[in-house]
């Protein structure tokens, strides 16, 4: 089976196994060491010394406390939106009474800076500036390096959505100096759904003090103060960490420079693949995300028809559309745990479904 959807993502068997190892408990020494170990190894990965915090839920629950930690009833904040996941994000927020300052382009493109800075200085008084690093629903990476430079000349918040990008692309927290990163357990971390990331800085819990929006299960500075002992505030995802630790044990041996080049010659493979095959891609070359495709379904493909075939018939499982791009698109993931031979496979049994799923 070839599940390459933009998570869940397949697991290494080294993390299968470590999750079903027996329970342990979580306000023991076992749990303990593992917890600080996790901890330190996140932090690797996110290129980071800000605290970084575990959360079980899923990553939909880490964008909500990187909104209820940060913010207060009546703040203003602008939402750099892409598509599905930055709308998502923006929900949140105005959710808890933030005042959302939307900045939407269309699907399949990325932020222009330019913009971003536009909007900023006709909002002189937002608090925090909310960005997804890759968009999962288009296929789309922003420039992160570039809008990071232009919301840095004014003194706000970057809230980051990084949870298909973080584990797979170059993200350097503290190089950029990113505010809040969330990353999601299911996407490129080779490990189940269930676990999500933050990463807070200094800036941040400055913020955190004055913030008033009501929060109890995501409350990072309680998640703060228990991680002083190795533990959560409330019970965590035993098995999720288990697998957690197993996998960041993979990654750290691969390498950061590794996992990033891996991604990018993936995403390159992909893309040269889809257009040979006549297909297009949704964003532009210089932005379309080295870990998941977005393909234009075109009048010739029936999208749905085409997963449906991969599916029962071969075994490949993509992803469709969201929203307003269901069924113009499919989307192929390719993060965590894919190599190039994965993706020879699926183009393979693509080849021989595309047939039957013309129009
Ligand atoms: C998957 C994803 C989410 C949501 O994560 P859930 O784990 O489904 O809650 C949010 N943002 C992005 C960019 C994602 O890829």
């Amino acid at each position: 089976m070839q599940l390459r959807i933009p998570g869940p993502t397949p697991c290494p068997p080294e993390v299968l196994q470590a999750s079903a190892k027996q329970m342990v408990n979580h306000r023991g020494v076992e749990f303990k060491d593992l917890m600080f170990r996790t901890t330190e190894n996140l932090k690797k990965i996110y290129q980071t010394n800000n605290d970084l915090l575990v959360l079980t839920c899923s990553g939909t629950g880490g964008l909500e406390a990187a909104i209820v930690n940060f913010l207060s009833p009546g703040d203003k904040v602008l939402s750099v939106s892409i598509g599905v996941f930055g709308e998502r994000f923006a929900d949140i927020a105005r959710t808890y009474g933030v005042e959302v300052i939307p900045l939407k382009f269309e699907y399949g493109q990325a932020a222009d800076p330019d913009k971003v800075k536009k909007a900023l200085q006709d909002n002189p008084d937002v608090k925090a500036v909310m960005v997804t690093h890759n968009e999962t629903s288009t296929g789309t990476t922003n420039d992160i390096v570039a809008l990071n430079k232009v919301i840095k000349e004014f003194d706000k918040l970057i809230l980051v959505d990084s949870i298909s990008g973080m584990a797979s692309l170059d993200i350097p927290v503290d190089k950029l100096g990113l505010d809040v990163v969330i990353g999601g357990s299911q996407k490129g971390w080779m490990i189940p759904p269930g676990l999500s990331f933050a990463s807070v800085s200094e800036k941040a819990w400055k913020a955190n003090e004055v913030a008033r929006i009501p929060r109890f299960y995501m409350d990072l500075a309680k998640a703060k103060k228990f991680l002083v002992n190795g533990e959560t505030p409330w019970t965590p995802a035993v098995g999720i960490f288990f697998g957690l630790d197993a996998a960041l044990e993979l990654m750290l041996k691969e390498g950061l420079p590794d996992i990033f080049a891996r991604h990018i010659a993936i995403g390159q493979f992909v893309r040269n693949e889809v257009k040979k095959r006549g297909l297009e891609i949704l964003p532009d070359d210089q932005h379309a995300s080295n870990t998941v495709t977005a393909v234009k379904a075109g009048d010739k493909i029936d999208a749905p028809k085409l997963q449906k075939i991969l599916r029962e018939e071969y075994q490949v499982v993509l992803a469709g559309g969201q929203k307003d791009l269901k069924g113009k698109i499919f989307r192929i993931g390719h993060m965590g745990y894919v190599s190039e031979k994965d993706m020879k496979e699926v183009f393979e049994a693509m080849d021989k479904a595309l047939p039957q799923a013309a129009k």
